[in-house]
C-alpha cells in the first residue's frame, strides 16, 4: 500500500504550463492596473489577461465534457491555481467567481438548463458568471429559520415568470466587464417570505443584461484591487420559471455544494500568495546586508524564520491537495477537509506574510517591495467565501455536533 504525493506527468505538465503563463502574463497585471484609480477601471484592465486564461483553456476547464468543457478535477485546478495566484490574485479570482456562478447549474441543473447555460463558457469568449449570495444587509444568517430575517431577496411567481427583487453586494464579476452585467448571475433568493429557507431558499439563473438589474457601485477593496465587487440591485427582474435550479428549498443544499468547491481550491490560492512572499523574503535575505557585513540570511533569527515560513507553506499545499483529492473522490460531497483547508490556509497566509514582513523589515511596509500588496491580498482570504467564522459555525461545528460524525472518515479515505 502506498501513499503518493507525486504529480503525474500530466499534472507536472499542467503545473509547468501554469507557471510559465503566470510568469509571462499574470506577472504584468500589477503594473497594468496600477494607474487606474477606480475598481471598475482596474477590473476592465484585466479583461485581456482573462481572455488569455480563456485561450489557455482555464474557463472550459470548469465545464463538464458533455457541454464542451474539459472538466478539470479540483486537484488539477489546485495545482494550476497555486502557480497562477503566486503571480496575481485578480485574474484567477475572476475565474473563481465564474466557477462559483456556474456551480449551481453544473451540480443541480437539469439537462435542458445545462444545455442552455453551459456551452457558451466552453467557447473562446471571455465570459463571466457570478454568484449573488451575499446581501447588503449580511450573508452570515442566510439560513436562519426566523422568516423575518435571513435572505431578503425574494422571487415572486407571476405566470410563467419569476419576478426578483433584492440588494446584493460583493457579487464578484456581477457587473460584467463593462457594467452591463455578467453573462449570467446565479441569484440566491427566497420564494415565500412566510416560509423558512429549508422550504423557500432557491437559486435562479438570471442573464446579466435582464432589465431591472442595476450596478449601483463598486466596492473599493484593500487587496484584490482588480476584482469587481459590485453592489447590485434587482428591481422587478423577470426570468422564465425554467431558470430556477431545482425547487424552492433546494437553495440550502446548493449553497453548501457551491462553497464546497471553492473552499478546497482557495487553499491553493493561499499557498500561491504565501510563495510570492517567501520568494521575495528569501531573495532579499540572501542578497541584502542592510548595511551590515553579511547578507541577513547569515543571522540565525532570519534563517529560522525562513525555515518556519517554508515549512508552513509545504504543510498548506499538501493539506490542500488532500482536500481537493477528497472533493474529487466524493464528487464534491466532502463536508470537512475542504472547509478546514480554507480556514487553515487562509489564516496561515496572514501569519506567513506577516512573518515575511517582519523578516524583510521596514521596507516591507512601503511600496519598495511587493510584501505590503501581498498582505492586502491575503487579508481577504479569511473573510470571503462565507467568512471563516461562518464556515466554522455553519459547516464544521454543525458537522461535529451530528450524531453520525466519524472523526476518522476524511483521513481514512472512506468515501461518502
Ligand atoms: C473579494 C471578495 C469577493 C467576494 N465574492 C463574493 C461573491 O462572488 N459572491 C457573494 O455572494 N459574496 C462574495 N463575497 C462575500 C463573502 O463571501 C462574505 O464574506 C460572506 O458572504 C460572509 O460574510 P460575513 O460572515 O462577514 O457575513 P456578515 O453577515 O456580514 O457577518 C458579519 C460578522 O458577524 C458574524 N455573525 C453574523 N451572524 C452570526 C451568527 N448567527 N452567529 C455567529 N456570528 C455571526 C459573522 O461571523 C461575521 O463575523 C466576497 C467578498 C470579498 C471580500
Amino acid at each position: 500500500m502506498a501513499i503518493d504525493f507525486d504529480l503525474s506527468p500530466e499534472q507536472a505538465g499542467l503545473q509547468k504550463a501554469a507557471r510559465t503563463f503566470a510568469d509571462d502574463r499574470l506577472a504584468l497585471v500589477e503594473s497594468v492596473i496600477a494607474p487606474f484609480p477606480t475598481p471598475q477601471e482596474r477590473f476592465a484592465a484585466i479583461k485581456p489577461f482573462y481572455q488569455d486564461m480563456v485561450d489557455a483553456g482555464f474557463l472550459k476547464a470548469l465545464i463538464p465534457v458533455e457541454y464542451g468543457g474539459t472538466a478539470m478535477t479540483s486537484l488539477d485546478f489546485a495545482v494550476a491555481a497555486e502557480e497562477l495566484a503566486r503571480a496575481d490574485v485578480n485574474v484567477p479570482s475572476a475565474l473563481l467567481g465564474t466557477g462559483l456562478g456556474l456551480q449551481p447549474i453544473i451540480h443541480f441543473g437539469t439537462t435542458e438548463q445545462k444545455d442552455r447555460f453551459l456551452p457558451p463558457f466552453s467557447g473562446s469568449a471571455p465570459l463571466l458568471a457570478a454568484w449573488a449570495f451575499t446581501e447588503t444587509a449580511g450573508g452570515a444568517n442566510f439560513d436562519t429559520t426566523d422568516t423575518s430575517a435571513g435572505v431578503q431577496t425574494f422571487a415572486r411567481r407571476d405566470g410563467d415568470e419569476w419576478v426578483i427583487n433584492g440588494d446584493k453586494h460583493f457579487t464578484t464579476n456581477g457587473s460584467g466587464w463593462d457594467g452591463n452585467g455578467a453573462e449570467l448571475i446565479s441569484v440566491l433568493c427566497r420564494t415565500d417570505p412566510a416560509l423558512p429557507p429549508q422550504e423557500s431558499l432557491a437559486v435562479i439563473v438570471v442573464p446579466g443584461d435582464t432589465p431591472g438589474i442595476t450596478v449601483e457601485s463598486y466596492i473599493d477593496t484593500m487587496g484584490h484591487r482588480a476584482t469587481a465587487s459590485p453592489r447590485i440591485t434587482f428591481t422587478d427582474v423577470r426570468v422564465p420559471v425554467g431558470n430556477m435550479i431545482g425547487n424552492p428549498g433546494d437553495g440550502m443544499e446548493i449553497v453548501r455544494r457551491t462553497f464546497n468547491w471553492t473552499s478546497a481550491i482557495i487553499g491553493a490560492a493561499c499557498v500561491g500568495r504565501m510563495r510570492a512572499a517567501f520568494d521575495y523574503a528569501y531573495a532579499f535575505a540572501k542578497s541584502d546586508n542592510r548595511s551590515g557585513p553579511v547578507p541577513i540570511i547569515d543571522y540565525q533569527n532570519v534563517g529560522y524564520m525562513l525555515v518556519d515560513i517554508k515549512t508552513r507553506i509545504e504543510a498548506a499545499r499538501y493539506f490542500t491537495w488532500k482536500a481537493c483529492d477528497l472533493y474529487d473522490k466524493t464528487d464534491g460531497a466532502d463536508e470537512e477537509l475542504g472547509h478546514m483547508v480554507k480556514i487553515y490556509a487562509s489564516e496561515l497566509s496572514v501569519q506567513v506574510v506577516y512573518d515575511a514582513m517582519r523578516l524583510v523589515g521596514v521596507n516591507a511596509y512601503g511600496d519598495q517591495t511587493p510584501i505590503a500588496g501581498i498582505m492586502e491580498d491575503v487579508l481577504c482570504f479569511p473573510v470571503y467565501d462565507g467568512g471563516n467564522m461562518g464556515v466554522r459555525r455553519r459547516q464544521l461545528h454543525a458537522l461535529l455536533k451530528r450524531p453520525d460524525y466519524d472523526p476518522m472518515q476524511s483521513s481514512s479515505g472512506v468515501h461518502v
